[in-house]
């Protein structure tokens, strides 16, 4: 017998016997230096003593549940439970119960556990996640974005314009692909110095994003050259969006120079069979980069379409005014 009696007084956890009234009718070592009490003042003693009032009401209808379909409650089964020192301190718990019957007297046994460092681990565990969390969207938004505009960089214009394309030839739809290049750029930063060059690209890289339709991509190509692709825009109505945004950027108020940009022009329009997505959004870059050219020779501050280049008769390997 004296066995038991010393496995339950050592054990390394603080063990009460919780007759079916709820008072206490045994306690171990750890329950006095856990709880802070004489066993003396444990023994007959409501068990609500050992936890915060906030929760000992409602304990008692927990407890009185349970004494009507006692069963055995393993640790780790409770969400948060707490127990509260004589000196007022509250400190969580895992908490485990197992019914018995002794003489005839339903009795529980109550193994509690001071969590206080494991929960303490986890609750860093749990900000060293949401950190990271964090972190990664703060990368993720790097990686697509432009850090001095905001805007979509390169990598992430191709993906989405990818997207576009895809969808473009899906519905049959049209898709244009516009690319604007800021006028004699150089001469803002050479003038007024490199900071308000980057105000300049900030001013046109917010305006192309206001004037564009939200459904557009609209990305910095790198330098002073952004690009802007629109679904469902045929040669005219690309034209049309191209001036609209050009008009747009020369209206910028508050520069120390009026900005205005050159745009070249591509349109795709629907076409059968399969389509190799890459290769299309490489040929469109490359002749809205030949309209653009051909923009910037016929005096800049203008909007030029691909399909015009016949007519303007440009040759690629003319050199710009
Ligand atoms: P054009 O009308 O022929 O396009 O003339 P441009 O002066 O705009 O073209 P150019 O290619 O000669 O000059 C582009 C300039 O853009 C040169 C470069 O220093 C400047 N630039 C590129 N990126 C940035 C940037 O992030 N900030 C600033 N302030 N300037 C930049
Ligand atoms: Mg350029
Ligand atoms: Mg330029």
């Amino acid at each position: 017998m004296e066995i038991y009696q010393r496995i339950f007084e050592y054990a390394p956890d603080a063990q009460l016997i919780i007759d079916q009234a709820g008072r206490i009718t045994l306690a171990n070592t750890q329950a006095e230096t856990l709880f802070g009490y004489d066993r003396s003042e444990l023994i007959g003693q409501p068990v609500e003593m050992l936890m915060p009032p906030r929760f000992a009401a409602r304990h008692v209808g927990h407890r009185n549940r349970f004494k009507g379909e006692a069963h055995s409650r393993p640790m780790g089964s409770a969400a948060e439970l707490f127990g509260q020192r004589k000196d007022g301190q509250e400190f969580p718990v895992d908490i485990m119960l197992s019914p018995m019957i002794l003489h005839g007297n339903h009795l529980i046994l109550c193994v509690v556990r001071d969590i206080t460092e494991r929960k303490a681990a986890q609750d860093a565990l749990a900000r060293q996640t949401a950190e990271l969390r964090r972190l990664h969207a703060e990368l993720e938004l790097l990686a697509k974005h432009d850090g001095l505009t905001g805007l979509y960089n390169w990598r992430a214009f191709y993906e989405h314009a990818g997207q576009m394309l895809k969808t473009a030839h899906r519905r049959q739809e049209h898709a244009t692909l516009l690319l604007l290049d800021l006028d004699h750029f150089k001469q803002i930063n050479d003038n007024f110095g490199h900071a308000e060059g980057d105000r300049v690209l900030q001013a046109v890289a917010s305006t192309l994003k206001a004037t564009a339709r939200d459904t557009d991509i609209v990305a910095r190509h790198g330098g002073e050259e952004f690009v802007v692709a629109a679904l469902g825009l045929n040669e005219t109505e690309g034209l049309a969006a191209a001036e609209r945004l050009r008009a747009a950027i020369a209206a910028i108020e508050n520069m120390k120079k009026p900005a205005s940009a050159s745009i070249g022009i591509a349109t795709l329009a629907p076409q059968p069979g399969k389509q190799n997505i890459s290769r299309v959004l490489a040929e469109l870059l490359d002749q809205a980069d030949q309209a653009l050219y051909a923009a910037k020779n016929a005096g800049r501050n203008q909007v030029c379409h691909y399909s015009r280049l016949d007519s303007l008769a440009q040759p690629r390997s003319q050199p710009m005014s």
